[in-house]
């Protein structure tokens, strides 16, 4: 399960959408990082490597690069009020077309385009210049770029067709306006959640049917064991562009996929693959995406009530800025400025969600498994191979885990062990 789908995550991909920057590479504690490490013996040991030296520096550098990226993003869009650079944009698009819709398009493809291409040195050099440094980017510099190219393509058309659709909501009913673009947003996030797996991913990765063995075998048991419409597990060509590993369960309405990255059949035993996807297909049974959805809808609705109440007393006392009304393009960084300072403000709760899914998930996994060594042994990979950090500084799990630290999953493996043992 993957960031994108958390609380207010729905925000941050409706605005990453617009942005053209699907891929959640600046995310820290991302689902590619689910942390947690130990081994469940008798006597319950950490069994990880003593020096933890990269693991801290690699994972530091990450938080510290979502802040950066947090705030620049909030700063382009100021600079783009404040120079009245996006009033011209929109006079621009104004001179092409009188059409109200293609007006919208065009400054929705200039904006994205803008925003990317100075997002574009942050992107690159957490995105791929430091997943290099530590060994995990496999692409060339080019390839690279064409798979950001594609991102943004896909960020383009989602967003602008996304941006034509609020506008005109926003035009029809100028009071009520809030309502009806929430409305249309929570479809735009579940429209995109339905058609990730089966029409956006692959347009990045190949996926193909794992080979048939007991692996893919017993992962089909356990899936129909648990009701869950699988025919086939498919495999992903992730070490195309990553040494990271992840797994998952995606999609719905008729689009729900189990994925193997390529990567963790390398790394990972039978055992632990077992036990990762026991916690995948517990956020599926546990129905985290239809919950997700619903807090999603309501930090959407929040948030367009946000902007219902700040957008037109922030424009009138900035004449400079070049717009007064909601309905004009022109101020559509202000209304993803408004989300943008909300978005981070509720990163915490956001999180907080996030994690009790997570403990959820991983406490289906053990009851599924009944395996809580290779639950705990997997951890200790997300640890070695991944670089993800033991024991992350508190405000931090607090403030940005989407999973509990890997402290916490292990430790709750050796609890769950200890509970259960002699049974
Ligand atoms: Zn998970």
């Amino acid at each position: 399960m993957r960031k994108a789908m958390s609380f207010a995550g729905g925000l941050l991909l409706v605005a990453s959408a617009l942005r053209g920057a699907p891929g959640a590479a600046n995310q820290p504690a991302a689902e590619t990082a689910p942390p947690a490490v130990s081994t469940a013996s008798a006597t319950p040991v950490l069994e990880v490597p003593a020096d933890q030296s990269r693991q801290k520096a690699y994972s530091h550098g990450r938080y510290a690069l979502y802040f950066v990226n947090v705030f620049w993003g909030m700063l382009v869009l100021y600079l783009l009020l404040t120079t009245g650079l996006s009033a011209r944009l929109r006079e621009l698009a104004a001179g092409v077309s009188h059409r109200n819709s293609i007006v919208v398009f065009l400054y929705t493809l200039a904006f994205v385009l803008f925003t990317s291409v100075v997002s574009f040195p942050l992107d690159f050099y957490g995105g791929y210049i430091r997943e290099k440094r530590y060994g995990f980017a496999h692409q060339t510099p080019l390839g690279w770029m064409g798979d950001w190219a594609k991102a943004l393509a896909v960020g383009i058309v989602f967003g602008g067709i996304f941006a034509v659709v609020v506008y005109a909501v926003i035009r029809k009913f100028p009071r009520g306006y809030w309502l009806g673009a929430s409305a249309a947003a929570i479809l735009f996030v579940v429209f995109t959640m339905a058609v990730f797996p089966v029409f956006i991913a692959p347009l990045f990765n190949k996926f193909k049917p794992l080979q048939p063995g007991p692996l893919k075998q017993r992962l089909l048991e356990m899936a129909h064991a648990q009701r869950i419409p699988a025919r086939e597990v498919f495999e992903v060509d992730a070490s195309r562009q990553s040494g990271h590993t992840n797994a998952y369960v995606a999609g719905f309405l008729g689009t729900q996929r189990i994925v193997l990255y390529d990567t963790i059949l390398k790394t990972d035993t039978p055992g632990e693959i077992f036990a990762v996807m026991g916690h995948e297909m517990g956020h599926y049974v546990l129905n985290h995406l239809w919950k997700g959805i619903a807090l999603i809808s309501l930090s959407i609705l929040f948030g367009a009530w946000l902007i219902k109440t700040l957008f037109a007393p922030l424009a009138a006392r900035h004449p400079e800025w070049g717009f007064r009304e909601v309905s004009d393009p022109a101020g559509l960084p202000l209304i993803l400025l408004i989300l943008s300072v909300y978005q981070f403000v509720l990163t915490p709760a956001d999180s907080g969600f996030s994690r009790a899914f997570e403990h959820q998930a991983d406490a289906f996994s053990l009851e599924v498994t009944r395996d809580p060594d290779s639950l705990a042994s997997a951890f200790r990979k997300f640890n070695t191979v991944d670089l993800s950090e033991l024991d992350p500084p508190p405000w931090i799990e607090f403030w940005l885990y989407s999973h509990p630290s890997l402290r916490h999953r292990v430790e709750f493996c050796e609890q769950w062990k200890r509970e259960h043992s002699g049974s």
